[in-house]
């Protein structure tokens, strides 16, 4: 990666992060599919999680490739129903900005994880990413909708994240770009955990 493409990617981080807010309310407000798809887009920590689920899957390799996403998916609809009815989960915030860490630091390390382990990791982020959201909808009309949005949002991200996973694989640019995501990744991580972000 030479300057100018990092400093493309650093602004790219700005600008997205501008427009980041604390979790209950990112993207569109109301309960219906428009507002549930735009959720994950407009808050960092969704984003960046799920598109380095994406990352990692391409990473790991093989059925990974589809099996990682659809564990993060699957499990966030889980969380997403145990939170619509009504059970918290203490700390699901700090959850949800540790995963973010988490996937950074399994980019940047760049090994190949054995697939059960990962998808016992990304199931776990999946259900906590899908909990914060379950937790606000019992008070909407369009629940079903609403959570239609999100889970097609999250879909799109993981493909962003396997195409461009996959764009560069096979090219020399592939390891050093995949510890420079994940650090990055790991850093924004941490930010929202501090609540600086
Ligand atoms: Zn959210």
């Amino acid at each position: 990666m030479n300057f100018r493409k990092a400093l493309l990617a650093g602004c790219w981080v700005v600008v997205i992060s501008s427009t980041a807010f604390a979790h209950p309310q990112h993207g569109l407000s109301g309960s219906s599919l428009g507002a549930g798809f735009s959720h994950p887009w407009f808050g960092l920590d969704h984003l960046l999680a799920m598109i380095a689920v994406g990352l990692l899957s391409v990473q790991i390799g093989g059925k990974a490739i589809w099996i990682l996403p659809a564990t993060f998916l699957g499990m966030m609809v889980v969380g997403g129903t145990i939170g619509m009815n009504g059970v918290q989960v203490q700390f699901v915030e700090y959850g949800i900005a540790l995963s973010v860490v988490a996937l950074g630091v399994a980019l940047a390390l760049g090994m190949a994880y054995p697939i059960v382990s990962a998808a016992i990791f990304l199931g776990v982020f999946g259900l906590m990413h899908g909990h914060a959201h379950g937790i606000e909808m019992p008070a909407m009309a369009d629940a079903v909708w609403y959570a239609s949005g999100v889970v097609g949002a999250t879909a799109l991200l993981h493909l962003v994240g396997i195409a461009v996973g996959l764009s560069v694989k096979n090219s020399r640019r592939w390891a050093p770009s995949l510890r420079l995501s994940g650090v990055a990744i790991s850093l924004v991580g941490v930010c929202l955990l501090l609540g600086v972000l």
